[in-house]
Order: structure tokens, then sequence, then C-alpha cells
């Protein structure tokens, strides 16, 4: 942490920061320049965060130079984290994230009915998925939207995966469902609308299922390694982060795909990232060049939305990709996987 102080600053002001910072166990450099003295300080600053340092007499601006973020830094973590989905729930071979292979999860945006949701997942699987996706709880902006099929669809997705042997991925909206979510899913989705549903983060945290992070519509990529944090910090190891798009004043696109924060995670952070194509672009014919840039970029998997009918869709038609055009992306994406020394 550095304190700069204000050019006005008195000795005895000077003296009285130092004093205190000591007390806290901290150690306090003076360099005094001609312009500027600022107060280099060294030591466990975990314990003086909430102390608001800018309201002492003389001082004029406090940086923070130790990361917020603890157990998601790359600091407390140096090798990259490998998630394995282990077989428990659906039979399948261990599905690995955050290894050599790029991990596609795809699906429906919402689980619409038992026949819907099993043809949707068999053309993932066929196409390569290794997890299926689908909500049935939907985080949907009106109140008189479909909401999903609730605990049907969740029973619906138990079936599927018994009948396919493939892991499923869905969402909790509330700390009230985690336990009920949790003993179906293979992996737990917290949606964009609830990164900073602390409490929510706190349950899932408290569980042992994987959990998918997506980033907020209007969140800095620290305040997603915070929601880590959060889950991480509850004892729950197993976090995966996601890059959805975020809302800028573009209207071309739902959201804008900030893919910068593929990079800028793997730096920070030794947690798996993937990349939403689907809600960050809102349009099905951008999905395959945001694919395979995101592949590019390191992404450690991707989350695509299919269906057959986007025009009968209950839920995110206009950005889903017909089975066919999903197929030929998965070809197209393994020769982008092989490009930059991975598998897909
Ligand atoms: C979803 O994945 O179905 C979803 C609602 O995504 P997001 O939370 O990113 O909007
Ligand atoms: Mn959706």
């Amino acid at each position: 942490m550095i304190i700069v102080l204000k050019k006005s600053a008195t000795e005895e002001q000077i003296r009285h920061i130092e004093e205190k910072l000591r007390e806290w166990g901290l150690q306090p450099n003076i360099s005094r320049g001609s312009e500027k003295t600022v107060i280099g300080v060294i030591g466990d600053q975990t314990a003086i965060r909430s102390r608001p340092l800018e309201v002492f007499p003389g001082v004029e601006s406090v940086m923070t130079v130790l990361k917020p973020y603890k157990r998601a830094s790359r600091e407390f973590h140096e090798d990259p984290t490998v998630i394995t989905i282990p077989p428990v729930k659906s039979g399948c071979s261990p599905v690995v994230i955050g290894g050599r292979d790029i991990v596609m999860m795809a699906g429906p945006c919402s689980v619409e009915s038992r026949e819907s949701l099993f043809e949707i997942s068999r053309c993932a699987q066929a196409g390569g998925a290794r997890i299926i996706r689908a909500g049935a709880f939907k985080p949907r902006t009106s109140p008189y939207a479909f909401q999903g099929l609730g605990k049907k669809g969740l029973e619906y997705l138990a079936e599927m995966r018994r009948e396919l042997g493939i892991p499923i991925i869905t969402e909790v909206m509330d700390t009230r469902d985690v336990k009920m979510v949790a003993e179906y899913a293979d992996v737990i989705q917290i949606g964009a609308r609830n990164m900073q549903n602390f409490n929510l983060l706190k349950a899932v945290g408290q569980i042992r299922v994987p959990v998918l992070i997506k980033r907020g519509l209007a969140s800095t990529i620290q305040e997603l390694l915070m929601s880590a944090e959060y889950v991480l910090s509850e004892g729950n190891p197993d976090v995966i982060l996601c890059e959805r798009g975020i809302r800028t004043f573009e209207p071309m696109t739902r959201n804008t795909l900030d893919l910068s924060a593929v990079p800028v995670i793997k730096r920070e952070s030794h947690l798996p990232v993937l990349v939403d194509p689907s809600h960050a672009t809102g349009h099905w014919d951008l999905i395959p060049s945001m694919s395979k840039a995101a592949i590019a970029a390191g992404a450690d998997g991707l989350m695509l939305e299919i269906h057959p009918k986007p025009e009968e869709a209950l839920s995110d038609g206009p950005q889903a990709l017909l089975p066919d055009r999903y197929m030929n992306l998965m070809k197209e994406l393994k020769t982008i996987a092989k490009a930059v020394g991975r598998s897909l």
C-alpha cells in the first residue's frame, strides 16, 4: 500500500500516521520528494483493508498494491487449476476443465420440454460437447417471460444424463434451491445477474459441486475474481469463470464480448476461463467468429446455445445455433484448437 500525502501535510500528521501503522503491525517507509511525500507500507495489510486511511489528516490518496483477491490469484496458486467433473452422476468418463482439452458446454437456453431437451442434447453430444447446458430456473428481465420448468426441468435433465451419459450444468438463482440443484447438477451455474449475490456465492461455496460464475453485465474483471473469492473462501475450490459479454454503448450486439478478459484472468488467476459467445453477441451469425477468437485467446472452453427451431424457442431464440451450423462450427473449432496446442 502506498499513502500519498498532501503537500500541506505537517510533520505531526506524518508522525501520527506512522504511529498508527506501527500499532497495526506494519512497517512504514517514508520517502520525501520535492513535490510529494509518500509512505510505502510493508507487512500483512489484510487487517487494515477496512480502515479508512484516506480520512487521516494530511493524506491525499491511498493506493492499494496488494490484490484484494487472494485465493483466486496466481500468487496464491501458481499452477493452473484443473477441475475434474467426476462421473458419479453421469456414469461417463470424467470431464477435465482447465487442462489441454477445450471443453464445449452446449445445449438449449432453457429446458423447454423433455423431447426438445433430448433432441438438442443428442445433437450437442454428437458434435463433441462434453457437458450439456440448460436452465431450469431462468433469470428473465420480464416477470411475464418464460421462467423455466423449475424442478421438473431438473428431473428431465437427470433423465437425459442417465440416458446419454453426459454431465450437466444448470443455473441456481436462489439460496433456497442450492441444495436441490446441487443434487442434480454436475456443475452449478451462477448467472451474470447473480454474480454479486453474495449470499448465493457463499451458499455454493459450502457445497462440493463445481461452480461456474458468469461475469456480470456491468462487472469488472476484479469484481468477477472477488466473486470467485467468495466461493473459494467458503471452502469450494472448484470454480470456473465465464466471460459472457458486458454492457457497453454498442447496440449492434446484445453485449460486448470482452475477449481480453481471457488473457487478463489467466494472468491474474489460476482458475479456468470459459467464453459464452451466445449471450455475449445475442446473434447466431456472430457465434462462429467469436468462438474461434475465444479459443485463440486461450479460453479453456465455450458455452453455446443450440435450438432446432429458434423461432419457437421460449428464450434466447435469436442467438441459438441451428444443429447443422453447430456441427459445422465444431469441425472448424478443432482446427483452431490444434493451432493453439489444444484439442477439442
Ligand atoms: C444462461 O446461460 O442461460 C444465462 C441466462 O446467461 P447469463 O447469466 O450470462 O445471462
Ligand atoms: Mn440463454
